[in-house]
């Protein structure tokens, strides 16, 4: 059973390494659902992994046609933030999409291995369509989780650090994976997801998932006080009105962060135990305050986001640095994109280019 192959197995695993494709849509600055949902296993991975990271330029374009301009800009300041996190550019190839055809041609082949209503079917896309288009919904945009097998596929990738919100994605490019497999000989190799510790962090506004064109994202490279100010206005147990009444903790984005970035577990603790108690003191002020969660939740993001924004300062300050780093890593992928091309063409046989 395709499904069952294992990467070690796989035919395209010749390299000693195994290899890794992730990405990102330039569609915004990255941020703190990106560094604990992705950013956190590809810094752990990148030097285990062959590493192919995909500024998703293409997919952006689906529900960006009309703005192009946006992709352009974007590109540099998602780089950017990958090299702030730790991400080396000598481990990883930092990829743009729309410079490898290849993907283009195999998304074409793959959308015949796939049907309408599987398509329509996937969750995630049904619930970006809602937040996006309603009825006017452009077929590339359905489809888009076809091109992203096509990504997946291009480099050989064994396995694929995403969010949560990726995981459909990732069984569609299975099925994928499977039927060509199946259907022209063991060719590509079939790839895992893995998913961050927080696979799906909430907005700030208490939305299922933070998203860079959600309005509702605290950016890696936002400054102190905009990041203090978005916590302040950060959604938290709505039926706690003088924050005297006991609140709730589950499901509280306040806590969920304080849960997925502050290190002093204990003190979470205590803040969750005294939230959900509420009581006042004899001034007949609030034991704990929302202010009071807030505050310290604004300085543990502040603190773990300080030596980031200073190494961000850093490269930005060499223009040329980011697109030579950006040439390089393209380069790279187009050599291992051309190699799974032949691959495919082979088996397919439909490489008449090298019919003599
Ligand atoms: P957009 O709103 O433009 O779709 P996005 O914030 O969803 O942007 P993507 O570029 O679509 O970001 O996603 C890049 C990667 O980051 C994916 O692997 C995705 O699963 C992960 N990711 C995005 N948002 C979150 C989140 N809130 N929590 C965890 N992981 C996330
Ligand atoms: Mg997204």
């Amino acid at each position: 059973m395709n499904e069952t192959l294992t990467a070690s197995t796989s035919p395209q695993s010749t390299s000693l390494r195994k290899r890794i494709l992730t990405g990102d849509r330039p569609t915004g600055q990255l941020h703190l659902g990106h560094y604990v949902g992705s950013l956190r296993n590809r810094v752990a991975l990148q030097h285990e992994y062959e590493t192919y990271i995909l500024i998703a330029d293409v997919q952006a374009l689906t529900d960006n046609f009309e703005r192009p301009e946006i992709l352009r800009r974007n590109i540099r300041q998602v780089v950017l933030d990958y090299l702030a996190v730790g991400l080396d550019p000598q481990k990883c190839a930092f990829v743009v999409q729309s410079l490898i055809p290849e993907i283009a041609e195999l998304t074409i082949f793959y959308l015949n291995l796939v049907t309408l209503a599987r398509v329509e079917r996937n969750p995630t896309v049904k619930t970006e369509i809602q937040q996006k288009f309603g009825n006017e919904v452009p077929l590339g945009f359905v489809c888009y989780p076809v091109s992203q097998a096509a990504d997946i596929t291009a480099f050989g990738a064994h396995l694929v650090p995403v969010g949560d919100d990726q995981k459909p994605m990732i069984e569609q490019c299975r099925e994928i994976v499977g039927r060509f497999n199946r259907l022209y000989g063991e060719t590509l190799v079939m790839p895992e997801g893995m998913y961050g510790e927080i696979s799906r962090l909430p907005g700030t506004d208490g939305q299922a998932k933070m998203g860079k064109s959600l309005g509702n994202a605290i950016s890696l490279a936002d400054d102190e006080a905009t990041v203090t100010q978005k916590v302040m206005s950060m959604f938290t147990d709505p039926n706690r009105l003088t924050g005297k009444e006991p609140g709730t903790v589950e499901g509280n984005p306040v806590f969920t962060y304080h849960d997925a970035f502050n290190p002093n577990r204990e003190r979470v603790e205590e803040l969750k135990e005294l939230y959900r108690r509420g009581g006042e003191n004899e001034k007949g002020k609030p034991l704990l305050g929302d202010v009071q969660v807030k505050r310290e939740l604004a300085n543990v993001l502040n603190e773990m986001l300080e030596p980031i924004r200073t190494r961000r300062a850093e490269f930005a300050r060499d223009e040329t640095y980011v697109w030579d780093v950006i040439r390089d890593g393209t380069q790279r992928g187009k050599e291992r994109a051309a190699e799974v091309m032949d691959d495919v063409r082979s088996a397919m046989k439909i490489d008449y280019g090298s019919v003599e």
